[in-house]
C-alpha cells in the first residue's frame, strides 16, 4: 500500500509542476510526550489509514475500537503521518520530488503550519540523531548533483532568515546569501542558525518560537539551450518552519505580546491571501502586505510547487488548536495552482542570486 501512495503523489507532483495542479497537503503526528502521559493526557487523534485522521475529544483507543462511531471528524489528505513515521519517510514523501524539480530549475516550498510544540522545527530541521527535511533535502540535493556528469557547473547558494515581528533577519548573519560548497557541515550550520531565532517564554510552552524561519537554497547552473546560446537555469527550494498558529489570545495577555502575536496573524494571513489571489488567477497578489510573503513571492504559485505539512499533537489537551490545524489543512487542499509551461519556465532567467541578495538587503533596511 505504501509504495502505490507514492506513486499516487509523484504522480500528483508530476502535475502540479506541469499542468497547474492542487497544493498537496500532509499531516504528521507526532508522539504524545512524556510529560503528557504523565499529566494524564489522552489521545484525541487517530491516524485510521495512510490518509485518513479521526479527531474526537474524549476517545481512547479502546472506545475507537468499540464503537467505530465516536462523536469526532475524519479529515483525508494526500498522506497521514503517524507517531512514530521516520524522517526519512516524511522527507521522501513530501519534498523528495521537489528537490528533483529544483535542478530542473522550478522553484518549491514547504511549509511547516501548526501550534506551538506540535513538531514543525522538529519536521523541518530535527535534531543531530534525526535530521528533519532540511538537512535531508540539502544532502539529497548535493547527492543528485555529484551524480550529475557536469557538476562543476552547479552553484549552490544558501540563505536562513527569520521573520519576526515583521522584522527580517539573516539567521548566519553573512547579509548575503552564503555559497555552500558540500552538504557535510549543514546540520551545524542549522543549529547554529537556529539558536539565533528568536524564542520567548509564553503560557503555552516555555520556548514558543513566534518567528518564521525560512531556508532558501538556490541551485543555479549553466546549460546550452537548442540555439547553442548558454543560459542560466535556476531552481529555488524554500523550506519554512512557520510560527506558531495559535491565537495571539489563547497565549499571554495583551500588550506587546499580543502585537507580535497580530503580526504573526498578519504573516500567516497576507501567506493565505497571496495563495488564494494566485489560486482565483487575480491579477494583484498582494506579496507586500508582509515580509513573509515579500520573501516568497516568486516561491508561491507560477512555476512553483507547493507542499503544506501540518503537525499536530495527539493529547487531548491540545484538541482545540489541533482540530484548527486540521480544519486550515482541510482548507487549503482546495487551493489550485495555476498551469503554466514548463519550457518558457526552464528558459527564462528567474530573480538572480544578486537579485535575491538585493530583496534581502532592501527588505532588512525596511526594518
Ligand atoms: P514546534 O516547532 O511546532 O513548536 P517542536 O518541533 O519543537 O514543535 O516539537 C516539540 C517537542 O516535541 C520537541 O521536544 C520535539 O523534539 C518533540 N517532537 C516533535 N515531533 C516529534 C516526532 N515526530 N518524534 C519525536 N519527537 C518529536
Ligand atoms: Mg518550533
Amino acid at each position: 500500500a505504501g509504495t502505490q501512495n507514492v506513486n499516487e503523489l509523484q504522480a500528483i507532483l508530476e502535475k502540479q509542476s506541469t499542468g497547474g495542479s492542487r497544493i498537496l497537503v500532509f499531516v504528521r503526528l507526532r508522539p504524545m510526550a512524556k510529560r503528557e502521559k504523565e499529566g494524564g493526557s489522552r489521545s484525541c487523534v487517530r491516524i485510521v489509514n495512510r490518509r485518513e485522521v479521526y479527531l474526537t475529544e474524549f476517545a481512547t483507543e479502546n472506545d475507537y475500537l468499540r464503537l467505530k462511531r465516536l462523536r469526532g471528524r475524519h479529515f483525508t489528505f494526500d498522506a497521514s503521518f503517524p507517531d512514530l513515521t521516520t524522517q526519512q519517510e516524511v522527507y521522501s514523501t513530501t519534498t523528495a520530488e521537489l528537490v528533483e524539480a529544483v535542478l530542473q530549475g522550478r522553484n518549491g516550498s514547504v511549509f511547516c503550519y501548526g501550534a506551538t510544540g506540535a513538531g514543525k522545527t522538529y519536521t523541518m530541521l530535527g535534531t543531530v540523531e534525526n535530521p528533519g527535511v532540511m538537512v535531508l533535502a540539502i544532502k539529497d540535493l548535493f547527492n543528485k548533483i555529484r551524480q550529475r556528469s557536469c557538476d562543476g557547473n552547479h552553484e549552490v547558494h544558501l540563505s536562513y532568515l527569520e521573520v519576526y515581528n515583521e522584522t527580517v533577519r539573516d539567521l548566519l548573519s553573512p547579509g548575503r546569501p552564503l555559497v555552500l560548497r558540500e552538504d557535510k557541515q549543514v546540520m551545524d550550520l542549522l543549529l547554529r542558525g537556529n539558536q539565533n531565532r528568536t524564542t520567548e517564554p509564553t503560557r503555552v510552552n516555555e520556548t514558543s518560537s513566534r518567528s518564521h524561519a525560512i531556508l532558501q537554497v538556490v541551485v543555479e547552473y549553466r546549460v546550452k539551450d537548442a540555439s547553442n546560446n548558454v543560459v542560466n537555469r535556476v531552481g529555488k527550494l524554500s523550506l519554512i518552519d512557520l510560527a506558531g498558529s495559535e491565537r495571539a489570545l489563547a497565549t499571554d495577555q495583551r500588550t506587546l505580546r499580543s502585537l507580535e502575536g497580530a503580526n504573526i496573524n498578519r504573516s500567516l494571513l497576507a501567506l493565505s491571501s497571496c495563495i488564494n489571489a494566485l489560486v482565483e488567477g487575480k491579477k494583484h497578489v498582494p506579496y507586500r502586505n508582509s515580509k513573509l510573503t515579500q520573501l516568497l513571492k516568486d516561491s508561491l504559485g507560477g512555476a512553483c510547487n507547493t507542499v503544506m505539512i501540518a503537525n499536530i499533537s495527539p493529547s487531548n489537551l491540545s484538541f482545540g488548536e489541533t482540530q484548527n490545524t486540521l480544519h486550515w489543512a482541510d482548507r487549503a487542499k482546495e487551493i489550485r495552482t495555476k498551469a503554466y509551461n514548463a519550457n518558457e519556465e526552464i528558459l527564462q532567467v528567474p530573480e538572480s542570486e544578486t537579485d535575491q541578495a538585493k530583496l534581502l538587503l532592501e527588505l532588512q533596511k525596511e526594518n
